[in-house]
């Protein structure tokens, strides 16, 4: 997690355990307060064991009551530490993907789309840079015509294999 004001770090599981104490009562009612029965997922959102939710009746949840928790240090707004749509990569992180590329013989995609203008950039890159480019995706993405080579099943079967 990332604070808007200062750009303070955070860990997902840090404020995992903070929401906890600020929200025993709501917590119990998904049945989350195990901290087995949920996983920060990619995004930042608390992913839900199969059987929590099942157990619950989402529509009983009192949303209302649920208290958030700012940064520690400011008080600033807390978000995940990821890039949302609508926003841009931070220029950074843009020229470290860069210089990667750069050094790289090839460039693996992995279930993106590349619909976003900041993925196919790299993709595009590597066309014309002569790196070779490989696509793992179940369905068309914006760089298939660039592509030396792609695979059409999930991804997790690709990288299990590739594994
Ligand atoms: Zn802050």
């Amino acid at each position: 997690m990332i604070c808007l004001d200062y750009g303070i770090r955070i860990s997902r599981a840090a404020l995992q355990e903070e929401l906890a104490a600020l929200n025993p009562s709501w917590l119990t009612s998904l049945g989350l307060k195990s901290s087995r029965r949920w996983r920060a997922a990619p995004d930042g959102d608390a992913g839900l064991e199969e059987t929590a939710l099942k157990e619950t009746a989402l529509k009983e949840i009192d949303y209302a009551g649920f208290r958030i928790k700012d940064c520690a240090r400011c008080g600033g707004i807390l978000k995940p530490d990821v890039v949302l749509f609508g926003e841009n990569v931070p220029r950074q992180r843009v020229e470290h993907a860069r210089r990667c590329l750069a050094q790289c013989d090839a460039l693996l995609v992995i279930g993106s789309s590349l619909i976003v203008f900041s993925g196919y950039r790299l993709a595009r890159a590597a066309g014309a840079a002569g790196t070779a480019l490989f696509i793992i995706n179940q369905r068309k993405t914006r760089a298939d015509e660039l592509a030396l080579a792609k695979v059409e099943i999930p991804a997790a079967i690709a990288l299990d294999y590739l594994v």
